[in-house]
């Protein structure tokens, strides 16, 4: 678990500010959604927490430490994306053990905590197969059993339901709440889908062109007269 803070966030790309300022302090284990039009900037501000885009300036901590100039892999993160990105030569246990093999994890431990993993997601009976013989719900656990088995500080959902269709959606949500609250890792999850954020967050951020307009609970977004 670990608390974020984000101090006057901002992004360039050439001479183009596209997130003007943000600032969010996020508690340890807490489910906080950003929402918010295309465009208007949640997918980077995901990205610049992940390490994957580099912030044009202020301050951004995980865990009490700032990360500006950490790599990806250096940050107490992991992210689950739309698209899975598992790798399709491998099977599920190998593409759940891959970041571990690579950071030098002993067979035990990574066969400890892919099992662990596979439990919780209920992807057992799936271990040997390859992504191409599982469903679309089942690759979608197959990509949260990949940063689960991290154990990372901060989970980081970049609108992981997407390619699921309506009844699989509502399913997997719950899933992601209750292996969310059962760890107890921070989250950071961006979603375009209004009952998504208001079933998953505590915290809502929401965005318009670059700025977060409203950070508060779904209640008081959502319900206000
Ligand atoms: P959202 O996730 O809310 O749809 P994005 O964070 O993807 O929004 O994009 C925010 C703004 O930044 C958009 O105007 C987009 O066109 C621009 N943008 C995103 N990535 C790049 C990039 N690599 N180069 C230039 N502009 C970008
Ligand atoms: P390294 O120092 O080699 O990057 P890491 O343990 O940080 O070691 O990551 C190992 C590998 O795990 C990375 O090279 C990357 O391919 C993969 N990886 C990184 N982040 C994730 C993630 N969120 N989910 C699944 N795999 C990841």
């Amino acid at each position: 678990m670990a608390t974020i803070s984000i101090r006057d966030v901002r992004k360039s790309y050439g001479k183009t500010e596209v997130i003007h300022g943000v600032s969010l302090d996020v508690a340890d284990g807490e489910f906080i959604v950003i929402v918010g039009p295309s465009g208007c900037g949640k997918s980077t501000l995901l990205r610049m927490v992940a390490g994957l885009e580099r912030i044009t300036a202020g301050t951004m901590e995980i865990g009490g430490r700032v990360v500006n100039d950490l790599e990806p892999r250096e940050r107490d993160i992991a992210m689950v994306f739309q698209n899975y990105a598992l790798y399709p030569h491998m099977s599920v246990f190998d593409n759940m053990a891959y970041g571990l093999k690579i950071a030098g994890k002993t067979k035990d431990e990574i066969r400890q905590r892919v099992d662990q993993a596979a439990a919780m997601l209920q992807l057992e009976p799936y271990l040997d197969r390859k992504p191409r013989a599982l469903s679309g719900g089942q690759r979608q656990r197959v990509a949260m059993g990949r940063a689960l088995v991290r154990n990372p500080a901060v989970f980081l959902f970049d609108e992981p339901l997407s390619n699921l269709d309506a009844k699989l959606r509502v399913q997997m949500r719950l899933e992601i709440k209750q292996m969310q609250r059962s760890v107890g890792t921070t989250a950071l999850y961006v979603t375009h889908d209004q009952v998504e954020a208001m079933t998953l967050a505590d915290r809502l951020v929401v965005m318009n062109a670059g700025i977060a307009e409203q950070i508060d609970t779904p209640m008081a977004v959502y319900e206000r007269p």
